[in-house]
């Protein structure tokens, strides 16, 4: 497909997202015309549909932003659609799905920009989005979902939980990878979480979970769920991963529970004899944040290719959580005090890294920003799309 005609898209879509109810609006036509047009698709979607229709308009958006690089959108797209097989969604969902989401675009790109050109040109870019999406659906030989049971809950601060599952056969992942998780608690409910230990052949996993105020599901997993509960995960989804061939050292840079996926490339990498050098810089608002720094620090001790940055902003515990600021090691590196993404551009441009972001949305583009800011090459940073 032309430039130009990329270009246009992107235009009318920047156009809805701009605006305060662009989205909102947006993604509320596509859904209702999807279900209005395509019977019994409503109960493949929860009740409350507020999470859904913000990750919808952010995943349109990374597709849209991307057409110039169709091979990282397939990719993007075939796991989005792998995974939705999960709801029980079917071929012909898609071909729905297509016609809707011209619907919602026409419906929501101001009049004036609206042209039978673009039309014929966004007609071309949601065609091959959904055979993109339907044949990779169709094609795909691994489970929907496979069924897991917790073997431990552990409350490591007050709004974070560890929690390690066994399933019922090993899922096939790689280290860096995140998949969509539904607990009984909230049936009916997925939410992406990020594998923080590398695949085994025992199928256990691990996640690190953050309790969001006002969630729906965080609170539960951090609350409520107990040894012996039975989950359902789907499939793999991310390509956040070291690429080895590329010669280059890495920048890691996570804050929170983002730690979860760098974490188990981290573990992945101590598995192996060599490796390029790794900066992980750990951040968090309060030290006791960095909850999982003594095992990275136990790493880093017997791994010399691996530093560890810890960075607070404060440098005192909060009062909610009042325990001692833990020593740094001799031999590793000290703490640093600041925002994070100020913090790690301090260190010069890392041009010659490979950077690899995790975190929340709002932690993500902070850090981008600061990093561009510093004149860090924009093609170096990976995040995960959503
Ligand atoms: C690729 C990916 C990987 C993820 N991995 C992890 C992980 O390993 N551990 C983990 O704890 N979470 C992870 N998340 C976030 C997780 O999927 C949920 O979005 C989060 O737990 C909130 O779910 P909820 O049901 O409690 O909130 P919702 O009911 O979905 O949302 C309630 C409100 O909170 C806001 N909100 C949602 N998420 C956040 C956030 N992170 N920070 C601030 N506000 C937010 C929403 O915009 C909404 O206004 C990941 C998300 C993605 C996209």
């Amino acid at each position: 497909m032309e430039t130009f005609a990329i270009a246009r898209v992107q235009l009318s879509f920047a156009s809805i997202a701009a605006t305060a109810t662009g989205p909102e609006r947006f993604a509320s036509a596509f859904y209702t015309t999807l279900w209005s047009e395509s019977s019994g698709t409503r109960e493949l979607f929860p009740a409350g549909m507020e999470s859904m229709r913000h990750r919808f308009t952010t995943a349109i958006g990374w597709v849209v932003n991307r057409l110039t690089d169709f091979d990282a959108v397939e990719a993007f797209l075939g796991q989005l659609a792998r995974d939705h097989r999960k709801y029980g969604v079917r071929p012909e969902h898609f071909r729905a799905a297509g016609y809707a989401l011209l619907f919602a675009v026409r419906e929501c790109t101001p009049f004036i920009l609206w042209t039978a050109a673009l039309e014929r040109t966004w007609a071309e870019v949601i065609g091959r989005l959904v055979e993109t999406m339907a044949t990779a659906a169709a094609t795909d030989d691994l489970p929907a979902v496979w069924g897991a049971t917790v073997v431990g809950h552990e409350r490591v601060l007050p709004d974070v939980a560890i929690i390690r599952l066994e399933t019922d056969t090993p899922i096939p992942h790689y280290a860096g990878q995140y998949m969509s998780v539904q607990i009984p608690q909230r049936p009916h409910m997925w939410r992406y979480l990020s594998a923080a230990i590398p695949p085994n052949p025992h199928g256990q996993i691990e996640f690190h979970v953050r309790r969001v105020s006002s969630g729906w599901v965080s609170p539960a997993l951090v609350n409520e769920v107990r040894v012996g509960d039975r989950w359902l995960i789907g499939p793999p989804l991310g390509g956040l991963r070291v690429d080895r061939d590329s010669g280059q050292d890495v920048l890691m840079i996570a804050s929170g529970t983002g730690l979860a996926p760098l974490r188990a490339q981290i573990m992945e990498m101590a598995m192996r004899g060599t490796n390029p050098r790794v900066h992980l810089f750990y951040g968090g608002k309060y030290p006791c944040d960095l909850y999982d720094l003594e095992t990275l620090w136990q790493i880093a001790m017997t791994n010399p290719w691996l530093t560890v940055v810890p960075v607070v902003e404060e440098n005192e515990n909060p009062w909610w959580h009042p325990v001692p600021v833990r020593e740094t090691p001799k031999g590793l590196h000290r703490t640093m005090y600041g925002k994070l993404g100020k913090v790690v551009g301090q260190f010069g441009t890392w041009s010659d890294r490979q950077i690899q972001i995790a975190g929340s949305p709002s932690m993500i583009r902070t850090t981008i920003y600061a990093l561009s800011a510093a004149g860090t090459p924009r093609q170096n940073i990976s995040f995960d799309p959503l």
